[in-house]
């Protein structure tokens, strides 16, 4: 069987090569837009990359100094994007034109030359150079254990620009011999659970944790501002209702990307190959005190978490929320009297937490358990916690190596207050 990871690396880049890393990636972007907005003319959008390939690439190769392979690869990421909207069109799901606006591009072997300690990568002006740092190679790392492994192969990688400095996330696979294929996917095929909620806007399983106060703020603000302007009741006033919506919407998103952001290093971070959300549907009914506001920042976390996921191979999956709150992940006991608000106290066996970490392991639980029910020989193993593992029958694994610790999972998140995300210990 095929195992992958992703290992991403600092790159140690000098200002000229900054340059040409900025304008590949502006470039990469256009193009990837461009080929978009091209599957989006007319009334039914093209998802076929052949038909994109050939109705773009000309234009594209004009229009820009990007290898030809970096060209594919944009025209690919934005097939990728279109087909999963279509796709979700197709089970009446609401989603909107893609739009690429992340420093990214995406390397293959053809555009990219990856060493053990630096890299060559096509640009918009040839090929440069560029070095790895690298943490110590004696500790054990995501680097040692895949990037220095032979057994583990670079397949390509996608290019980051990040407060400021650049980052390149390396693909690996390793072949894995059949007989160790338990090991391997104990490490391996593992969910990250997603509860969505209004007072944390959402909480995973591995226990971290985004408030929903930076959100309400914005949402009470804009409202103030809007009943204000309405009451004024002029053009000017009207016109001034909309400059106010599409600030505060931009605003909205760029949380939201954050957010989706983070999801998605926890899942890199704890080698998920799923991430399991409750059914976006109805969310708004089931949540007290949940809005249109929160339906449409649910609707849009999740569409950013599915763009971002398939870059890393990641799946992204919802889930029946039935019960999700109110049942004990420990033991599975389910009755209302158990959740009070955010807390979770299980009547039966007396488990303690708080009620959306709950609801996060139980919705890893319920994606594991159906899709171990079918007949796919890969189904996961595992919900990822912050340290360990639950399987299927809810049992606790403590992480490989670490027999000594206790039994009991030191799950607890801790809240940060600075920046409103709560972080495992
Ligand atoms: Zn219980």
């Amino acid at each position: 069987m095929e195992v992958r990871r992703t290992v991403p690396v600092k790159l140690n880049v000098d200002s000229d090569d900054a340059t040409l890393l900025h304008e590949t990636v502006d470039e990469f972007l256009w193009a990837a837009n461009h080929v978009v907005d091209h599957a989006w003319q007319g009334e039914y959008k093209t998802t076929s990359k052949a038909q994109l390939q050939e109705e773009t690439y000309d234009e594209v190769r004009d229009q820009t100094r990007l290898h030809a392979n970096l060209v594919q690869n944009a025209r690919n990421k934005a097939a990728d994007a279109v087909q999963s909207v279509v796709a979700r069109w197709k089970q009446g799901e609401y989603a909107g034109k893609p739009h690429f606006s992340n420093p990214t591009a995406v390397y293959d072997k053809r555009c990219a030359t990856f060493h053990d300690e630096y890299v060559s990568l096509a640009t918009v002006d040839g090929r440069i150079e560029i070095e790895y740092v690298l943490p110590d190679a004696d500790r054990d790392t995501p680097h040692s254990r895949y990037l220095n492994n032979d057994d583990y192969e670079v397949t390509g990688a996608e290019l980051h620009h990040k407060d400021g400095k650049w980052f390149l996330h390396l693909r690996t696979k390793a072949e894995v011999e059949s007989d160790t294929v338990e090991q391997a996917t104990t490490g391996h095929r593992t969910v990250l659970g997603v509860d969505l909620n209004v007072n944390q806007l959402a909480v995973t399983s591995t226990g971290t944790f985004w408030s929903g106060d930076e959100f309400d703020h914005w949402r009470r603000e804009y409202e103030n501002r809007r009943a204000s302007l309405q009451r004024c009741g002029s053009r000017h006033a009207h016109e001034n209702i909309h400059a106010v919506g599409r600030k505060e919407t931009g605003r909205f998103e760029m949380m939201l990307h954050r957010i989706a952001n983070g999801i998605i290093e926890e899942a890199v971070e704890n080698d998920c190959t799923v991430i399991a959300f409750e059914e976006l549907t109805g969310i708004r009914d089931r949540l007290a005190g949940a809005s249109w506001g929160h339906e449409w920042a649910f609707d849009r976390l999740y569409e950013y978490v599915e763009y971002k996921a398939e870059l890393h191979d990641i799946d992204v999956e919802q889930v029946n929320p039935k019960n999700t709150s109110r049942r004990c992940s420990t033991c599975g006991f389910t009755h209302p009297d158990n959740r009070e608000g955010e807390d979770f106290e299980c009547l039966k066996c007396g488990y303690e937490n708080h009620a959306d970490y709950n609801a996060a392991k139980n919705i890893g639980l319920r994606y594991l358990r159906r899709n171990q029910t079918g007949a796919d020989g890969g189904a996961p193993v595992g919900v990822r916690l912050n340290r360990g593992m639950l399987n299927a029958n809810g049992e606790y694994d403590p992480p490989a190596g670490d027999s000594g610790q206790s039994r009991s999972p030191r799950e607890s998140p801790t809240l940060n207050e600075a920046n409103g995300e709560a972080v495992s210990e």
